[in-house]
């Protein structure tokens, strides 16, 4: 009989991370076995905890900024082998047949893709991950493997609308909440050329925002500075906050991007949207094409989270501490099995 594997996990809504064994269905031939190193922990690990949004199962193992090495590969798998250093993220399968998928967009596979770690997928706080070899993606030799953890969520999420929606130089990007995904879209920003202000809730940020590129720091209370401002605002977000507000930041014909997912509705002045032709728009992670530009891009222009890490089997600590806002900026989960 097989070895079951063995990993943290949340067995029901809101309880703590606890130390969980399960039998693996077999490995397929399209799929690879990972022997994880780290994981970035992610507010979205805590979404899921807490079941925010109606998609988790219980029993589930969290983790989706997986780094690790490969162990085994299902026979037909042709473009990994053992040994290779590969990340993998919030998307394990999707259709590859439609029209996005085909490009490299499955973050919008029109029969939807499948999370891995929703309703019930095991994710990367465990010794070993199984999961289908399409979604796993080679590590640069230039990342380290801290740093390319939290790159794989928080900065392919920053990375798609900054790629998509700073197009000319000197664009004017606003990035509200410094945390893991926020201080990735400063200098993601500030390696295209834009012009970027940090809006924090947390004035102690205010050198490090400057020493990741932004130009500016201002703190979210002070609307009248932030009036009339954006071209671009990229907000993160995870707890309710004033959009309509924040549609007072951009200049006409801005975009207020929302990557940050409170469980609210979006409420906006229709006067806004339409008479100064102000967008409001979401965007989630990001497809195969712009995760492997990004790590490239990453790779080339020296862009790296700023981690503290922690062994995995303190994960219950680690979750305390982020929703104490306390992280600097990204902590990555060390495997200590
Ligand atoms: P994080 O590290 O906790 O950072 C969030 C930041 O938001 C905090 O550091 C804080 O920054 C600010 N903040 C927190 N509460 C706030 C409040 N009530 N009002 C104003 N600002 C507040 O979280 P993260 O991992 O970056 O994730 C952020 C959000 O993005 C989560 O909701 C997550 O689920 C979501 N997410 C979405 C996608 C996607 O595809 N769309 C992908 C990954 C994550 P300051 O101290 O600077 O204020
Ligand atoms: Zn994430």
């Amino acid at each position: 009989m097989a070895t079951p594997f063995v990993g943290y996990a949340v067995k029901e809504k809101g309880s703590p991370l606890e130390l969980f064994e399960y039998d693996p269905a077999p490995l397929g031939e399209l799929d690879i076995d990972i022997q994880v190193t780290h994981n970035g922990l992610c507010h979205t690990d805590i979404h899921m905890r807490d079941n925010d949004w109606g998609v988790s199962g219980f029993p589930f193992i969290p983790g989706h900024e997986v780094i690790g090495n490969i162990t085994q590969v299902g026979h037909g798998v042709k473009h990994l082998s053992v040994g290779d250093r590969v990340g993998y993220a919030w998307i394990k399968d999707s259709c590859g047949g439609c029209g996005h998928c085909v490009r490299g967009y499955e973050n919008v596979c029109l029969t939807g893709y499948t999370g891995l770690i929703t309703a019930g997928g095991h994710g990367g706080w465990q010794k070993t991950m199984r999961a289908p070899a399409k979604f796993a993606f080679k590590i640069p030799d230039g990342l380290d493997s801290i740093s390319a953890a939290p790159l794989l969520c928080a900065g392919v999420t920053v990375y798609s609308p900054i790629r998509k929606y700073v197009n000319r130089p000197g664009v004017k990007v606003g990035v509200i909440g410094i945390g893991g995904l926020g201080h990735l879209a400063i200098q993601f920003a500030a390696a295209v050329g834009a012009e970027v202000t940090a809006i924090s809730t947390s004035p102690s940020k205010e050198q490090e925002a400057k020493d990741f590129g932004a130009t500016h720091f201002v703190t979210l209370d002070q609307t009248e500075k932030l009036t009339n401002s954006f071209d671009l605002i990229i907000n993160t977000v995870p707890s309710k906050n004033d959009y309509t507000v924040q549609m007072s930041f951009l200049r006409v014909d801005g975009t207020l991007c929302i990557v940050g997912l409170p469980i609210d509705d979006i409420r906006v002045g229709v006067l806004d949207v339409v008479f100064n032709q102000k967008k409001v728009v979401g965007s989630i992670v990001g497809g195969s094409a712009d995760m492997q530009e990004m790590l490239q891009f990453a790779a080339v222009k020296g862009i790296k989270p700023k981690c503290q890490t922690m062994p995995l089997s303190q994960v219950n600590q680690a979750i305390e501490k982020l929703l104490r806002n306390e992280a600097r900026y990204r902590i990555v989960l060390v495997s200590d099995f």
